[in-house]
């Protein structure tokens, strides 16, 4: 069955874009600002916060990146207008990265400036290896400024992580997600065994809590929360020091345990007009969920 559904994400790409939408529903928060709202809005009812995604990544025109800009200040404006409790998520290539990196610097850092004006926070998302510097310097530039506004990721498979997170805890509190990692890195610079991943995953997790910085564990294995859990009372942490992340529309059970537990929960809600790639990449990453896409071919979607 696992060979099946490997074969399936594979062939994914040829599935009509209908069928891919049908299945990838729950995962997204539809296309408008107004439907990413109500989203957030009833995930704030049930105790999460929320980060909101304005899909579309590999921006390759300044026109595209002025566009993406503006989206996101609308974005950043209804949450503070309607009280949601949401920050943002942001991708270096989306800004600009792919044209021109100082440029690209300069509309992250403007975007923190308009975020903070709200009281809204922004988080660099993680992309691939030859944007890990440039995100991480991006970051520990504006850190030092807007210390309560800005966030980044650190990706567990990445074999630099570990001495990357004591050196950016060495100087001022750092405000991290941790999450395995979601691009196909080389061997050389990557973990590929996922034991190897978690070991890692977990390395890096004891050194933020020992060092007090805070930490959003990004995971939907239920290894690494039952691990954070012991951990979170080893260190005895409270609501100041993590929360658990989690991504729209996954493993919705673990959801409700962890906020029944009374634990702190950010749900990560990906939206917007570009949803077909992202939604593709999600299916690839999860072959099980890839047989649903099979099935809805051979119902007609119905
Ligand atoms: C809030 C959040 C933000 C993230 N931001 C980034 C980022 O900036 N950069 C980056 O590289 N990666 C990011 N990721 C993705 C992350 O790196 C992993 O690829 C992804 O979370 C799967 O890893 P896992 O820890 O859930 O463990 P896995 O071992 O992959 O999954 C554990 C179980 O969760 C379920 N599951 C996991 N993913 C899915 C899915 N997509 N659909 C359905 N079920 C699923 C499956 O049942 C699986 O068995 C983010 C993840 C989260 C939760």
């Amino acid at each position: 069955m696992r060979l099946f559904n490997s074969l399936v994400a594979h062939t994914l790409p040829y599935v009509p874009k209908s069928i891919v939408g049908l299945v990838s529903k729950r995962y997204l928060a539809g296309e408008t600002i107004a439907s990413a709202m109500a989203t957030a809005k009833a995930l704030n009812e049930e105790g999460a916060v929320c980060t909101i995604d304005l899909l579309g990544e590999f921006v390759t025109s300044e026109s595209e990146v002025q566009k993406t800009i503006a989206l996101y200040k609308d974005i950043i404006t209804k949450i503070h207008e309607e009280k949601v409790t949401s920050s943002i998520s942001l991708k270096p290539t989306s800004f600009g990265a792919l044209i021109d990196r100082e440029q690209c610097a300069k509309n992250i850092y403007d975007l923190v400036v308009f975020a903070k004006e709200k009281d809204v926070q922004v988080t660099i998302d993680m992309e691939d290896h030859p944007y890990t510097d440039f995100t991480l310097e991006t970051y520990d530039k504006l850190r030092k400024e807007f210390p309560q506004h800005i966030r980044t990721v650190v990706q567990a498979y990445l074999k630099r992580t570990l001495p990357d997170v004591k050196k950016l805890a060495e100087s001022e509190r750092c405000c991290l997600r941790l999450c395995k990692g979601i691009y196909d890195e080389p061997a050389d610079i990557s973990y590929k065994d996922r034991n190897k991943v978690n070991e890692n995953y977990l390395a890096i997790l004891r050194v933020m809590m020992e060092k007090k910085s805070y930490v959003g564990i990004a995971t939907h294995d239920d290894y690494l929360v039952y691990k954070a859990f012991e951990m979170i009372e080893e260190f005895s942490l409270t609501e100041k020091d993590y929360e658990f992340q989690m991504l729209l529309g996954v493993r919705s059970e673990l959801r409700k345990e962890i906020l029944g537990k009374g634990h702190p929960l950010r749900i990560y809600i990906p939206f917007g007009e570009k949803w077909y790639e992202y939604s593709l990449r999600r299916l690839k990453e999860n072959p099980n969920i890839a047989g649903n896409i099979i099935k809805g071919v051979l119902t007609f979607g119905r």
